[in-house]
C-alpha cells in the first residue's frame, strides 16, 4: 500500500482505536470481539474523510438519507454492506430495498406494507430492523415500546417480513443505559437476536447491554461538517 498522506493518519488511527475499544468492551462483557459489528456512519462526511477508512478495510457503512447514500456509494457499491439508519419515507421504499443491505428503521404499518410490496416486486430482501423510540420522544422516529411487540408481529404475520433485530437512538440528554436495557428486553421477548445500539458517545455502554452492532460516526471519521438540510 502507498503511504498515507499525513492528513489521513488521524482518521485511520481513529478507526483502529474504535475497533480496539469495541473489542475491549466485548471482552469485558464476556463476549467475543467478533460478536459486535462496527457500522461506520459516513453520513455528511467529505470523501477525504471516508477514503482512508475504506482503504483501511472497513466495509460496513451507515447512511441516514437514501439519496445521499446513493450519490456517495453507487459507483463503489461492490463488496460493501450498506445500512440505512435514518427515517425511510414510504415513497423511497423501493429505492431503499434496491440499494441497501440492511434497513434499520422500520417503524410503522404503512412502511411495512410498502416494504413487503417492494421486496416481492424486486425479488430482493434487505435485512430489517425495527426502530424503537425508547425515550418516546415526539420528534423521533420509531415505534413506542408499548407498541413494539404488536408491530413486530404485524411485520411478521401480516407482511411476511423477516425482522432481524431492533434499533434505538436514546434521548441525547439522558443516560443511555436504561434505554439499551429496555431495547434488549423487548428483543428477548420477541425472539430477536440482533441489537443495533450505541454511537460515538456511548457504544461501550451499548456493548455491555448486548449490542451486536454499533453505529459510530464522529469517533471514526471526525466531526461532521455542518449539516446541510435537504428535502430527502
Ligand atoms: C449520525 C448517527 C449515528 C452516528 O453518530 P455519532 O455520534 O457521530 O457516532 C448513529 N446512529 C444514527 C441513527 C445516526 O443518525
Amino acid at each position: 500500500m502507498p503511504p498515507h498522506p499525513a492528513s489521513d493518519v488521524g482518521t485511520v488511527h481513529s478507526l483502529a482505536e474504535v475497533r480496539a475499544r469495541i473489542a475491549a468492551a466485548a471482552t469485558a462483557a464476556g463476549r467475543a470481539p467478533e460478536s459486535v459489528a462496527l457500522v461506520a456512519v459516513s453520513k455528511q462526511q467529505p470523501w477525504d474523510a471516508i477514503a482512508p477508512v475504506l482503504a483501511a478495510g472497513q466495509r460496513v457503512f451507515g447512511e441516514n438519507r437514501v439519496q445521499e447514500a446513493m450519490a456517495r456509494w453507487r459507483e463503489r457499491r461492490a463488496g460493501l454492506e450498506l445500512h440505512l439508519i435514518g427515517p425511510l419515507q414510504t415513497n423511497k421504499s423501493r429505492e431503499a430495498v434496491e440499494f441497501f443491505d440492511v434497513i434499520e428503521t422500520v417503524d410503522r404499518p404503512r412502511l411495512a406494507e410498502r416494504l413487503e410490496r417492494d421486496i416481492q416486486a424486486l425479488g430482493r430482501a434487505p435485512r430489517l430492523y425495527v426502530q424503537v423510540n425508547t425515550g418516546e420522544e415526539p420528534q423521533k422516529a420509531g415505534v413506542i415500546p408499548s407498541e413494539a411487540d404488536a408491530f413486530v408481529e404485524l411485520c411478521r404475520a401480516r407482511h411476511g417480513l423477516v425482522i432481524e433485530g431492533l434499533m434505538c437512538i436514546p434521548p441525547a440528554e439522558e443516560p443511555a443505559a436504561p434505554h439499551f436495557a429496555l431495547l434488549a428486553k423487548i428483543a428477548r421477548r420477541n425472539g430477536l437476536a440482533r441489537l443495533s445500539m450505541g454511537m460515538s458517545g456511548d457504544f461501550e455502554i451499548a456493548i455491555a447491554h448486548g449490542a451486536t452492532s454499533v453505529r459510530v460516526g464522529s469517533a471514526v471519521f471526525g466531526e461532521r461538517p455542518q449539516a446541510i438540510p435537504t428535502a430527502d
